[in-house]
């Protein structure tokens, strides 16, 4: 059973402008804000601006316009900070963790974009 959408968590909060954010890039259906708690020297998560839980949520069942607009904000910020592979630099890692087996903390998606170190094992 899909989880119900909850519009009291702290991204929904972001997006309503209830609490401030480090904006890096925006569009019509995506936003992308530092994360507050960085994990290495560029640590992006980049949301939908629509109500989906999670991956799966928002692969199932946002528009075709919004799954472009979150990839290509998604290809601005890999650009803007420097980890672009097909830049010439030197990569990044994505991850989107989901329910409580994938240790999801805030209950909207996220991808999260992690990059300017080399990562270690992912496998956590
Ligand atoms: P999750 O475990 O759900 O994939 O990750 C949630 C992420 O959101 C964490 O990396 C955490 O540091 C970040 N985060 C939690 N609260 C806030 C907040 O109020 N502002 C920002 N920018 N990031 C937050």
């Amino acid at each position: 059973m899909a989880l119900a959408y909850d519009d009291t968590n702290i991204f929904a909060r972001i997006l309503r402008g209830e609490i401030p954010c480090d904006k890096v890039a925006e569009n019509d259906h995506a936003l992308a804000f530092r994360d507050i708690n960085p994990q290495a020297p560029v640590h992006v998560l980049v949301i939908p601006k629509g109500a989906y839980v999670s991956l799966d949520d928002f692969a199932a069942n946002a528009s075709d316009a919004e799954i472009l607009s979150f990839t290509r904000l998604c290809a601005q910020v890999c650009t803007s900070e420097g980890v672009h592979l097909a830049g010439g630099h030197d990569g990044f890692r994505a991850i989107a963790n989901a329910g409580p087996h994938g240790v999801q903390e805030v209950p909207h998606y996220h991808l999260h974009i992690l990059g300017g170190r080399v990562m270690g094992p992912m496998l956590a």
